[in-house]
């Protein structure tokens, strides 16, 4: 049996978090109510043949909030064992929601100690921040003490990505909270940049710095889940569409040994998933993909032949695929997946695809660019927070698609030229 994925975020949490990421979203409440039942699990397994669903545990709300949702899941999980699908557990990564942790030291700071926002009413925390690492191992904790196959940690981000980037000069990025500077002086010998990186070597010793603490968080996490004789994993988003070093934190060699399969959500639907060769060639881990046409609040309900899409580029490279089952946005209307008007997808409908182009080398910085990176590196997490939390800015930044174009534009970084 090929494992087919569906990437499934339900119940009572996903509905609160789409009011607090969003303003005022219009929302088929059943819809995501009824994703985990019988019925739509059965109707998941016949027509899709599902495998392995990745299912809501813990959003990033506190403890008390969340309570209904992990209750919501764990009530549902011997639907999942009579249809023989693996449920995973999704635990939100590095990001919380910001309100229902004010009083606790768990965020990630700008230069100017400054939240750095995740979304709307959400932060990035900090790995470095004892308070933040404990409040996702005692979330890992909690999934494995329930009948989960796995344990799946999202949006392993270590702080903002840099807006700007040259071989000698980047702005701001990742987080300079008063743990992460007196982590890195200890590993480093000097102290960490405020603000933009002004040499090759601040540069590189903040890749590094990044990249071996989500290492050792992973692998602290995988130890739990793997004790508990589940399989780990992490939402890598693409790292070969972008540089994950930069973008996300991590490096994949790192991450590797701590990971049972690899899952990928990127932006690829109308495109190609021809550049993840390298990755499903690899053949010695499980590789899911999902991917999105526009992404999160952009996509209407795909078509079947959407799902042919998928099913067929799956079968041509060799992923496993997986289907984003909610978050659809239809005539204004959030929904989840409806599966009465589909059918099993075809495998043998593969439409030509563009293959996304080759990384453009890295330019030395100019005087603009050096200039760029010190101002805006100042203003960055203050006015991303105003247009996510601004109304009519918000609606403007989603009307331009200005997510959709940053996750499509390739920010995967060739040879210095
Ligand atoms: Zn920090």
């Amino acid at each position: 049996m090929q494992p087919v994925g569906l990437y499934a975020w339900g119940g009572p949490g996903t509905i609160r978090l789409l009011r607090v990421k969003y303003h005022a979203p219009r929302i088929n409440e059943a819809s995501f109510m009824a994703l985990y039942d019988d019925a739509a699990l059965a109707e998941a397994k016949d027509k899709l043949g599902v495998t392995d669903m990745w299912v809501t545990f813990s959003w990033g709300f506190s403890n008390a909030t969340e309570q209904p949702d992990r209750r919501f899941i764990v009530e549902r999980l011997p639907n999942f064992a009579q249809y023989d699908i693996a449920p995973h557990a999704y635990v939100q990564g590095l990001n919380l929601v910001t309100d229902e942790f004010a009083d606790q030291d768990v965020f990630c700071r700008d230069p100017h100690g400054r939240l750095l926002p995740y979304s709307k009413g959400r932060s990035f925390t900090c790995p470095n921040k004892p308070a933040a690492r404990a409040v996702i191992r005692q979330r890992v904790e909690a999934a494995c003490v329930h009948p989960f196959a796995g344990v799946f940690i999202d949006n392993l981000m270590f702080g903002l990505p840099p807006f700007l980037v040259r071989q000698d000069y980047t702005s701001f990025f990742g987080c300079e909270c008063e743990h992460c500077r007196a982590a890195f002086r200890q590993q480093y010998g000097y102290a960490l940049p405020t603000g933009p990186r002004r040499s090759p070597q601040q540069i590189a010793d903040t890749l590094d710095f990044r990249a071996r603490t989500l290492t050792d968080l992973c692998a602290e996490m995988a130890g739990i889940t793997r004790s508990a004789g589940k399989v780990f994993g992490v939402n890598l988003y693409d790292p070969y569409w972008h540089t994950p070093e930069f973008h996300f934190g991590y490096s994949l060699s790192g991450l590797a040994p701590h990971l049972d399969y690899y899952l990928i959500e990127n932006h690829a639907l109308a495109a190609s998933n021809r550049h993840l060769l390298p990755l499903i060639e690899a053949d010695d881990k499980p590789v899911f993909v999902v991917s999105y046409r526009d992404g999160i609040s952009h996509d209407p309900a795909y078509t079947q032949a959407d799902l042919d899409a998928i099913w067929s580029e799956a079968a041509a490279l060799g992923y496993y695929p997986a289907l984003k089952a909610t978050e659809y946005v239809t005539d204004g209307v959030w929904h989840a997946l409806d599966m009465s008007n589909i059918h099993a997808p075809r495998r043998d409908a593969c439409p030509p695809r563009a293959d996304l182009p080759v990384p453009s080398p890295v330019p030395p910085s100019g005087w603009m660019d050096r200039r760029t990176a010190e101002l805006g590196s100042a203003l960055y997490a203050p006015a991303l927070r105003t247009a996510l939390e601004n109304p009519l800015l918000a609606r403007a930044v989603s009307r331009l698609k200005l997510d959709t174009r940053v996750m499509r534009t390739g920010r995967r970084y060739g040879p210095t030229p």
